[in-house]
């Protein structure tokens, strides 16, 4: 396969969800399964992880059909995969999380296969800092790493998350975790103290009110894009942070105004993933339908001739 410009390292795994809208046991999910589905609609993503036994061959095969390139992928024929469960409550942005079983990622170590250690787009998606940690020492030079975490990993293992967070560029971080990480609640405040711990490009998310950058001294604020009808926020993060990145690896630019337009084409991306379960809106999404949301929430956010207020 061609080789591909960016590498995500994260979670795959069964989610057990449960929104105002149903209930969806053993959904197909994990961070970095959301990430990749994303960044497919720009590039050819390698994924690592680890899947247990009881990984169906269907679900790889969907994976490999969308061009994720999974020789990265482990399975582990003694485990199970990694299982999540989350309740959400009726705002639909806040949400419960009902159990976490680490099951194959427990011993996970990860190995970077050496064709792929040269890869210059990489993303440290949500697992173990350790994990995340053990994967950067294994490339060489990357251009940009971006890293997502929550707050499991901010709680059991902040030590180890500060650690990974002063070697990478980016972070994609939703505002709940990154008060947890800063006790900052005004997101300015929050940001750039969040720079100060190593990224220089930080983006906070606030589900359904949007996200804002803060990219070196640059800052810029995006709206989700207005929804008839949300059915299943999971994934959103992951699935941002794959158009993100996507659009980078594709555009090889690290411009302020690119990294902005990266930012609107995450945030295009996750408008689609929380209009259905898990992955099934994502996957029925064609590529036009992505351009001409991105040209509506330019247009949402522009007001022509806007003039000066004096
Ligand atoms: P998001 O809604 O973007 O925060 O991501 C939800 C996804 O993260 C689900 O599909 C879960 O399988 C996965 N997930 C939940 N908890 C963890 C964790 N502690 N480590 C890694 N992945 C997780």
């Amino acid at each position: 396969m061609t080789k591909s410009p960016l590498l995500v390292v994260g979670s795959v795994a069964y989610d057990d969800v449960e929104t105002p809208h149903g209930h969806r046991p053993n959904q197909l999910g994990g961070a970095a399964t959301y990430f990749s589905v994303a960044a497919s609609f720009f590039v050819r993503p390698h994924l690592v992880g680890v899947v247990g036994r009881d990984f169906h061959e269907r679900d790889r095969a969907l994976l490999a059909e969308r061009g994720v390139d999974l020789a990265g992928l482990e399975t582990d024929a003694t485990q199970d995969t990694f299982r999540w469960g989350g309740r959400y409550h009726e705002n639909m942005n806040d949400r419960t999380t009902l159990f976490t079983y680490l099951n194959a990622f427990q011993s996970f170590r990860p190995k970077v296969p050496p064709a792929i250690q040269h890869v210059p787009y990489v993303f440290l998606a949500n697992i173990d800092p350790v994990l995340q940690h053990e994967v950067l020492g294994q490339m060489r030079k990357p251009h940009f790493v971006g890293l997502d975490t929550m707050n499991f990993w901010i709680g059991g293992k902040r030590d180890e998350l500060i650690a990974v967070l002063r070697q990478v560029d980016g972070l994609v971080i939703n505002d709940e975790e990154g008060r947890l990480l800063t006790d900052r609640r005004s997101v300015l405040a929050m940001g750039k103290e969040l720079q100060s711990l190593g990224p220089k490009t930080v983006i906070i998310k606030r589900g359904e009110y949007g996200a804002v950058l803060l990219c070196h001294d640059d800052v810029f604020t995006v709206p989700a894009v207005p929804l008839d009808q949300v059915l299943d926020p999971t994934g959103a993060g992951d699935t941002f942070a794959g158009g993100f990145m996507g659009w980078l690896a594709r555009t090889g630019d690290l411009s302020p105004e690119n990294v902005r337009r990266a930012v609107v084409i995450g945030s295009v991306m996750a408008s689609f993933c929380v209009e259905g379960f898990g992955l099934e809106r994502l996957l029925a999404v064609r590529q036009d339908e992505v351009a001409a949301r991105y040209e509506r929430l330019l247009r949402y956010a522009h007001i022509p001739h806007a003039g000066e207020l004096s």
